[in-house]
């Protein structure tokens, strides 16, 4: 009676939800009645990445189903402790332009803060999966050092919270450094990038909205969603009290093996996106970062499923799909391969 005994999550709050999140393989196996001989590959998997699932995302997961596109999301298996030649440590050099710490400014314009170390979950095919976020945990100083980097630089027009996952911050952290950012003249806009609503709705509070929106900066807010089974009431209520706060509101998914690499998968996500007044923005194609080799699709099979997307959807549910090349100016796109008629 597991369950019975759990409050319901909705009167739960999200600190709670994120301490409480399940970490042990054995735990996760046996709530989700799973094959026990999968402990051994997934503790095996976990030594060097931990696992991480909280219980809201636990609770989107089918019993009994070793291939749930979400708990192959998060699940430590064998396959990442093979080594793969082209599959490295920091597949995108971010280590290099991480100049200052937290921030990593690649691109003309904008930049990334690295507001908070920490994920609610650990996706098994993170690209961020061996970054030293031990590093990136700022004093005040080194908070003010990376705040006089964007005064100093007036072409950054836009600040991006990034992480680890920038959510994980607390509220009182997240009003103060927007505050100092609306305090810099030349930054106009404010966006954030985020899987914590996805995998705990519950953090999108009172206090979340007057942190993010009680500045002069326009807010726009970048889920990463990666399946329709994710978007389930509680996170569409999450959305809509940040739309009614006037965040707009984009999703981001990785491309990924038996988890969205079909039609369907692609086409439900979009829709169910729409649904809820998210604009798909960008699909992106796997950074080959070591241990995730067996979520790798192939660059013609997505080339050619975002021409079925293009024939299925409405072009505004129909994301970019790109690829993040070390030393690039931009995202690359990859051109949709269109289907006959
Ligand atoms: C993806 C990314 C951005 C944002 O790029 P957009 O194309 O504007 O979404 C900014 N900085 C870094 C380092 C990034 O990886
Ligand atoms: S939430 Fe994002 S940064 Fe965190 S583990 Fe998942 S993919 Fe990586």
């Amino acid at each position: 009676m597991i369950h019975g005994s759990l409050a319901p999550v909705e009167s739960v709050n999200w600190q709670s939800l994120l301490a409480g999140s399940i970490t042990d393989p054995q735990v996760l196996l046996s709530r989700l009645d799973l094959d026990p001989g999968l402990l051994g590959p997934a503790r095996a998997a976990s030594a060097s990445f931990t696992l991480r699932v909280p219980e809201p995302y636990l609770s989107r997961m089918r019993r009994g189903d070793p291939t749930d596109p979400l708990l192959r999301q998060v699940l430590p298996v064998g396959d990442e402790l093979l080594a793969q030649p082209g599959f490295v440590l920091d597949p995108l050099g971010e280590q290099q332009t991480n100049a200052r710490p937290g921030i990593i400014h690649k691109y003309h314009g904008r930049l990334l803060l690295v507001v908070s170390g920490g994920c609610a979950v650990n996706c098994r095919y993170c690209f961020r999966r061996h970054f030293p976020y031990e590093d990136n945990n700022l004093s005040t100083a080194q908070w003010r050092q990376a705040l006089d980097y964007i005064r100093e630089d007036d072409s950054i027009a836009e600040v991006i919270y990034s992480g680890g996952d920038p959510l994980a911050a607390s509220d009182k952290r997240l009003a103060w450094l927007t505050r100092e950012i609306a305090d810099i003249r030349h930054v106009r806009r404010l966006r954030v990038h985020t899987r914590l609503p996805v995998v705990i709705p519950q953090r999108v509070t009172a206090e979340l909205i007057d942190a993010l929106c009680g500045t002069r900066l326009p807010v726009t807010m970048v889920l990463h969603c990666n399946h329709a089974n994710e978007l389930d009431g509680t996170l569409g209520d999450a959305i809509q009290t940040l739309r009614r706060a006037g965040v707009i509101l984009l999703n981001q998914a990785v491309l990924l093996k038996d988890v969205n690499d079909s039609i369907e998968a692609q086409v439900a996500l979009s829709e169910a996106l729409g649904d809820n007044g998210v604009l798909p923005y960008y699909l992106h194609v796997l950074d080959h970062v070591q241990g995730a080799q067996h979520f790798h699709v192939d660059d013609e099979i997505a080339k050619r499923l975002c021409g079925e997307m293009l024939a299925r959807l409405p072009g505004f549910l129909v994301p970019r799909l790109v690829r993040e090349i070390a030393g690039a100016s931009s995202k690359t796109p990859l051109p949709a391969t269109l289907t006959d008629q």
